[in-house]
Formats: structure tokens, sequence, C-alpha cells
């Protein structure tokens, strides 16, 4: 650990930002750190619901919840379409990249597809349950027919009527 410049403050408190699965697993998030989560994550939790009541907790416990700027969401969607995982990703999971950005804070989500543009965008990120990704992919979308590449998602060949799937680029 980096020693703090003596300060009685003691450890350094980390800036952690949540997605909805790290709100809802009720993991024992780190007290010392400040929290924030996006209100598109917040909006996911229906007063009443199981998982509400984690959420409920953590706003007490001071989760601040605030939106992303555009200048941060713009370049959130930009490398997300870069590495192909735009599609994959819903309005909640890029405010959650662009607020990381914004408040320069550790990414906390078990979505491979966010700890990819996450890792594209230098972000620190952690997985909750799960061992996070260790290499950076790029997707692509390819028909499974005659093999004509597409830049996002499509349901079916515009060619062909295959399926179109996402494979791993180079
Ligand atoms: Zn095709």
């Amino acid at each position: 650990m980096r020693p703090d410049g003596g300060a009685a403050s003691g450890k350094r408190r980390r800036t952690l930002v949540l997605d909805s699965g790290a709100i809802s697993a009720g993991k024992p998030l780190d007290h010392e750190g400040v929290l924030y989560a996006p209100p598109a994550v917040v909006d996911e939790f229906q007063p009443g619901g199981r998982s509400r009541r984690a959420l409920d907790y953590l706003l007490e416990a001071g989760l601040r919840v605030i939106p992303p700027t555009p200048a941060a969401l713009g370049e959130v969607e930009e490398a997300a379409s870069r590495t192909g995982d735009l599609p994959k990703l819903s309005g909640a999971d890029l405010e959650v990249l662009a607020l990381a950005r914004d408040v320069q804070g550790i990414v906390v989500t078990d979505d491979y597809a966010v700890q990819n543009v996450a890792a594209r965008l230098n972000l620190p990120f952690e997985a909750i349950l799960q061992p996070g990704i260790t290499e950076q992919i790029t997707w692509s979308y390819k028909c499974r027919g005659c093999g004509k590449q597409y830049a996002t998602l499509a349901k079916e060949c515009a060619v062909c009527g295959s399926e179109v799937r996402a494979v791993k680029g180079k």
C-alpha cells in the first residue's frame, strides 16, 4: 500500500462505481470507499423488489447517485463501438463506464463486455464474483452462412438470412 504522506486519515479512500450486479450481489463493499452509481442503474431496482434492500442499504451508507457527463458518455460509446461491445451494453452499462471516467473511479462489474470496454478506456475494474477478463477482446460480427462481416450485431444476414454471431477479432 502506498504511504499516505503520514496524514492521520489513514487508508486512501477508493472511488468505486457500481453496476446493478455489484449492488444486488450484496457483497460487503469496501466501507473505506466512496461509492457511486448512475441513475440508470438505480432505476433498475423496483421499490419492494428483492434487491431493493441492498440498494437502500447502500443509499443510507452514502452511495452517491449522479449522472455521467455527455462528454464521457460519448467517449464510452466510441470505445464500445471500436471493441464491438456496443450492441451488448445497456444504457445503464454505458452510464457506469462514463461515470467511472468522470469520477476517476474503479468499475465494479461482472459483465465481461463492460470490463472489456473499461480496459480499452484504461479504466480500472474489479469483478464481484467472477474472475475478471484477462485479455482485451475486439468483437466483430460475422454471418454463419456466407461469412459476411458486419460492424454491429444484426438479427440476420442481409445477404443470405443466416444467423449473425459475435466472433473474437484479432
Ligand atoms: Zn450471410
